[in-house]
């Protein structure tokens, strides 16, 4: 049935990737409701519901979400930022990107610190959190075991995000966390099959790219654990992504 959902809305997969989507969803809204609705991928949606049935102990009074988890933020926003996939044990909880776990932790407190959010924290989708000139996605919408979506996966993800990125019209900076997250907004815009292999914006920490349209891509490893706490991202590194975002859409 979700599937039906995804065509009432009067797209193919093929009308996306050929650039229609704003046509198809007229809103944000419209495709945050496709995908919260969305069964595209049986093992993602298997699991996401296995961890919500099985739970953490810490978290066993959570009622999870346990579903595909939309993007969301300022529909005005100047600043994307593109993660790679809800945690299992945190927006897969939460059902909002970035809560409940030790990226967002780090996440958000840099977006306060820059003015791009309206508390340093994030625990749960009521926690009166609002973002400001931001919005947040990510290349896969449901957790994925082992924190790694297939190819195909992404591939089947990527419409929403693409849809997105149409829809986000006033974006100037984009900040992507980890190498999937940054293919995966270039192929979303397309820039992946307009530039030639050489010139495409290749994924190295810190690094930033002026695309041909104006709008500056800036690289970030992914806040997760792994890289947080063996030092390959140091709180410094982190501030300097922010804190350039910031100058750049202050000039
Ligand atoms: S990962 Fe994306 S395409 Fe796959 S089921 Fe979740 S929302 Fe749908």
């Amino acid at each position: 049935m979700p599937e039906l959902l995804y065509l009432s809305e009067g797209m193919t997969v093929n009308s996306l990737r050929r650039g229609s989507s704003r046509g198809s969803f007229r809103s944000l809204t419209a495709v945050n409701r496709a995908v919260i609705t969305c069964a595209r991928c049986p093992r993602l949606r298997a699991y996401c519901r296995r961890v919500a049935r099985d739970k953490k102990p810490e978290f066993s009074e959570w009622d999870y979400w346990g579903r595909p988890v939309p993007a969301f933020g300022d529909p005005g926003a100047r600043l994307l930022i593109v993660g790679l996939a809800p945690a299992a044990h945190g927006a897969n909880r939460t059902g909002r990107l970035f809560t409940g776990d030790s990226s967002g932790n780090w996440l958000y407190e840099a977006l306060h610190r820059f003015g791009f959010a309206s508390r340093p924290d994030a625990v749960s989708r009521t926690d009166g959190l609002e973002l400001r000139d931001c919005y947040i996605t990510a290349a896969a919408r449901c957790a994925p075991p082992g924190n790694k979506p297939s190819r195909t996966e992404l591939e089947r993800c990527r419409p929403y995000l693409s849809a997105e990125l149409r829809l986000l019209e006033r974006v100037r900076v984009v900040v992507t966390l980890g190498r999937i997250a940054h293919d995966a907004w270039l192929n979303a815009a397309g820039w992946w099959e307009r530039l030639p292999p050489r010139e495409r914006p290749r994924f190295a920490p810190n690094a930033e790219t002026r695309l041909p349209d104006g709008t500056v891509l800036v690289a970030s490893y992914h806040p997760s654990r792994q890289n947080t706490n063996t030092g390959k991202l140091t709180r410094a590194m982190w501030h300097a992504v922010f804190r350039r975002a910031r100058v750049l859409l202050d000039r």
